[in-house]
């Protein structure tokens, strides 16, 4: 009950409306310390647990000794910033709730912490993927969908935010059963085919011509799959989940159904792995995907001209989720729009964005479970 209602509290504060957060409100001192609170409590979770929640390839860089040092940072500034918040505002819900979390991270964190790399050869899960990966992103999309958004009134604490952060949690987290599946059909293919030539040109050409061609041939296989999840209704039941957003920023692009993140990863990274391309550029890639679907949803309206005709801007994906009845079926490319134009299903009217986002009469329920059992037909 009490915990309900101090969650209540905080939702009302994230989610106030654009005029009522300014500058000298003591909210933005408030919303940043408690993001930095809860990311250095969630850091040091990991480090206490590192094999069970840290991701081995991020092991180089979460068990150094500079590491603590970042979490102690960010504490620091979620202290400096919970006791502004406090001089600033008479709501004090999020200043106390930072300080009580920079607290328990504080006794989680003055136990021993390992900084020894671990072999993580059971089963792990990425936690300290999702959150260095939202910082990342979110020092870089926030100020951005501020200073240049296509809809000026949409706050980052927007409808079903909750919802979509999830998602990212749930994606992240699942960063090895992903890795594992996409491997699995890779080793049973090499097995059984000779791809030694193939392979060794493709390993050995320079990592940025590898990693464009890794983007020109996932965007090939990704295009097809991503139509047929469209036009296939058992299909489309899953990808409607992605349609059902109706607020398009940074986070938006997160909203997929497990079973689509499953297939869309192993269809797509797959035949890359079978190709040989190098482990550097497959990953290298992997980065670029994530930052470039944050592009992709996000709420920026700038579009360099020459450059729309080469890549996929926001607003060409965009047109993907519009509502209205030109909307449907287009755009399905995610990184080169030359392909839509090759396919037919090309849309971006000239400097037109599209009235609204998300499918029709809203079918897809609200809410990560809900959703979860929809695309199987029960909802
Ligand atoms: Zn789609
Ligand atoms: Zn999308």
């Amino acid at each position: 009950m009490m915990i309900s209602n101090i969650r209540r509290k905080i939702r009302a504060e994230l989610e106030l409306p654009r005029d009522q957060r300014r500058f000298g409100t003591g909210w933005l001192a408030g919303t940043g310390g408690l993001a930095a609170a809860v990311a250095a409590l969630a850091l040091t979770v990991c480090l206490q647990f590192p094999d069970l929640l840290t991701t081995p390839e991020l092991q180089r860089l979460t068990m150094a000794g500079w590491f603590r040092i970042v979490i102690m940072v960010l504490l620091i500034h979620a202290f400096a910033c919970a006791i502004l918040s406090m001089v600033l505002r008479p709501n004090r819900t999020l200043a106390i709730t930072t300080l009580a979390v920079v607290l328990i991270a504080s006794i989680l964190g003055a136990l021993h912490l390992r900084t020894d790399a671990v072999a993580t050869s059971g089963i792990f899960l990425g936690l300290d993927f999702f959150i260095l990966n939202l910082i990342f992103l979110g020092f870089i999309f926030i100020p951005l969908e501020r200073l240049v958004p296509q809809h000026p009134d949409q706050t980052v604490f927007r409808t079903e935010w909750r919802e979509d952060l999830f998602y990212y949690l749930v994606s992240s987290m699942m960063v090895q059963v992903l890795s594992f599946l996409t491997l699995a059909p890779s080793g049973f293919i090499l097995a059984k085919a000779d791809l030694s030539a193939t392979r060794n040109f493709l390993g050995n050409l320079p990592l940025i011509v590898q990693i464009i061609l890794i983007m020109i041939l996932t965007d090939f296989v990704q295009y097809w799959l991503h139509r047929a999840f469209h036009r296939v209704p058992a299909l489309w039941r899953f990808h409607a989940v992605h349609h059902s957003a109706q607020t398009m920023d940074w986070l938006a692009g997160a909203r997929m159904h497990f079973l689509e993140v499953i297939i869309l990863r192993a269809v797509t990274a797959t035949p890359m792995f079978v190709a040989g391309f190098s482990e550097t550029a497959l990953q290298a890639y992997i980065l670029i995907v994530y930052v470039y679907s944050s592009i992709l949803h996000s709420n920026i309206r700038v579009e360099p001209k020459w450059l729309s005709g080469i890549l996929a801007t926001p607003r060409f994906h965009h047109w993907h989720h519009g509502v209205e009845r030109e909307a449907i079926d287009v755009n399905f490319a995610i990184h080169f729009p030359l392909f839509d134009r090759i396919f037919g299903t090309h849309h971006l009217p000239d400097g037109k964005w599209p009235s609204g986002y998300g499918i029709e009469g809203h079918p897809v329920p609200k809410g990560y479970w809900r959703q979860f059992l929809y695309a199987f037909g029960r909802g």
